[in-house]
C-alpha cells in the first residue's frame, strides 16, 4: 500500500485525557503512523451524551499510513482497549479515549465495521475544528463533499 494522508480524531471526557492522548500519539507513532501535524487540545461540551456527562476534550492529528483502512481502524481500537475503554461500548457515552479515522485520503469506505470519511464529521464542531486548524484543504473537501446532492452524509 502506498502512503495514504490520514486524520484520526481524539476525544475523551473520562481521566486524564490530554495524558491518553499523548500515550495515544506514542502508539500511532509506534504502530508506524507517521504523524504529521497534531492539533492543539479543544474543551467541548458533550453531544448527545448522558446526562450529567463532563466536559470533553477534542484534537485530531494527521499522518501518512501505509496499511490497509481495516488496520488502522484495528490499531485505533487497540489503543482505546489500551488506555481503559471496554470492547463493548455503546455509542455517545462518557469515554477515557475514542480514536476515530475521519479521512483516509480521499477515499470512500464502506465497510461493515468502517465508514470514511466518518459520516458525521462534517456536522462536528469538536471534528471540524481541530481538523480546520491541521488540515484546512482537507477540511474544505470534506465539507464540500457533505454538501454534494446525493451523498450519504
Ligand atoms: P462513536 O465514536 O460514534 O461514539 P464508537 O466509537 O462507540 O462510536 O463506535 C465504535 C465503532 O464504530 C467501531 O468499532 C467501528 O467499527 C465503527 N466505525 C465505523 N466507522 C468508523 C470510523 N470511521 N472510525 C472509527 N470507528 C468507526
Ligand atoms: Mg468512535
Amino acid at each position: 500500500m502506498p502512503d495514504t494522508l490520514c486524520v484520526i480524531a481524539l476525544g475523551g471526557n473520562i481521566g486524564d485525557v490530554p495524558a491518553a492522548f499523548r500515550r495515544a500519539r506514542e502508539s500511532l507513532y509506534g504502530a508506524g503512523f507517521r504523524i504529521r501535524r497534531f492539533s492543539s487540545l479543544y474543551t467541548t461540551e458533550p453531544v448527545d451524551c448522558e446526562p450529567g456527562a463532563g466536559a470533553f476534550v477534542n484534537a485530531a492529528v494527521s499522518g501518512y499510513w501505509n496499511g490497509t483502512p481495516s488496520e488502522l481502524l484495528a490499531l485505533c481500537r487497540r489503543i482505546e482497549a489500551e488506555n481503559g475503554r471496554p470492547n463493548e461500548h455503546p455509542h455517545h457515552v462518557s469515554r477515557t479515549l475514542d480514536l476515530d479515522v475521519i479521512l483516509f485520503g480521499h477515499e470512500t469506505i464502506a465497510l461493515p465495521d468502517l465508514t470514511v470519511p466518518h459520516p458525521e464529521a462534517a456536522r462536528r464542531g469538536f471534528v471540524m475544528d481541530p481538523l480546520r486548524e491541521i488540515e484546512p484543504e482537507l477540511a474544505d473537501w470534506l465539507v464540500s463533499r457533505a454538501n454534494e446532492p446525493g451523498t450519504a452524509l
